[in-house]
């Protein structure tokens, strides 16, 4: 079985985007799943996040895209959480215009991914807050987009040229892609105005709109500092216990039961 490879995308930026990534990868791998994280972020706040110094990063995620290392001279393990990181840092931001005299510079991140694909069961990339090269190599890699989203009153707005790109990504690169999910962040439940847009989003988008909804839980911002997922750093925490349900949710969509039906 090759790797699902699933998107984490919103051009919003502060939306939990690499919240989701780590802690779904942690969650993932324990549920057994061998997963691998790609940060497509100029500020490695993913690779950060993991553990991972990226001052001294010898070799990262741009080497990668620029045809310079492959994905397993640069990946490495998480500190914790039993997870791989193609890890990222602020050299990453030159590789766009880098990349701007590259044949299928938009392809970099799919084909150099083809050499691990047996190696993991998920990879998921963590997209930089833009919709630039970067997040259109992360787009073209992957054959489903997560989109984390916080319940405010613009969002759905934001949400909408997201689809405006995924639909042209569809016509022109990457045929097979959609929508995986759209899963609801820093949650209030006591607030109305997140309940309003959540009554919108579930009106646009049905049951693309996933049923594990993450509150805001302060466990889940203090955690990066540590090195460390949520997960890890406090699991009894409601943030971490979230994304466990939201690992075992995502299981549940993308791997259909094997066995046959009786009839
Ligand atoms: P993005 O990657 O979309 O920019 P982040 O995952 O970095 O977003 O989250 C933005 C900020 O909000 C970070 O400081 C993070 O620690 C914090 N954060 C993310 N999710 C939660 C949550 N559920 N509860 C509280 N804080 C959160
Ligand atoms: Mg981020």
């Amino acid at each position: 079985m090759t790797a699902r490879v699933i998107a984490i995308a919103n051009q919003k930026g502060g939306v939990g985007k690499t919240t989701t990534v780590v802690n779904l990868a942690a969650g993932l791998a324990e549920l057994g799943r061998r997963v691998l994280i790609v940060d497509l972020d100029p500020q490695g706040n993913a690779t950060m996040g993991s553990g991972i110094g990226k001052q001294s990063l010898e070799r990262s995620v741009y080497q990668v895209l620029l045809g310079d290392a492959t994905v397993e001279e640069a990946r490495q393990p998480a500190k914790e959480g039993g997870y791989d990181v193609l890890p990222a840092n602020r050299d990453l931001g030159g590789a766009e215009l880098e990349l701007v005299n590259e044949l299928a510079r938009e392809a970099r991140l799919k084909n150099a991914l083809v050499a691990v694909e047996n190696d993991y069961d998920y990879v998921l990339i963590d997209c930089p807050p833009s919709l630039n090269l970067l997040t259109l190599n992360g787009l073209v890699a992957a054959s489903s987009v997560l989109i984390p989203m916080v319940c405010e009153y613009y969002a759905l707005e934001g949400l909408s040229d997201l689809v405006t790109t995924l639909r042209k990504v569809r016509a022109v690169v990457n045929p097979r892609i959609e929508i995986m999910g759209l899963l609801r962040t820093m949650f209030d439940a006591r607030s109305n105005l997140s309940q309003q847009v959540a009554e919108q989003l579930a009106r646009h988008f049905g049951n693309k709109v996933l049923d594990t909804v993450v509150p805001r839980n302060v466990r889940l911002a203090e955690a990066p500092s540590h090195g460390l997922p949520g997960l890890i750093y406090d699991r009894t925490s409601r943030g971490a216990q979230a994304y466990l349900a939201l690992a075992q949710e995502l299981v549940s969509r993308m791997e259909p039961a094997t066995e046959t039906p009786s009839v």
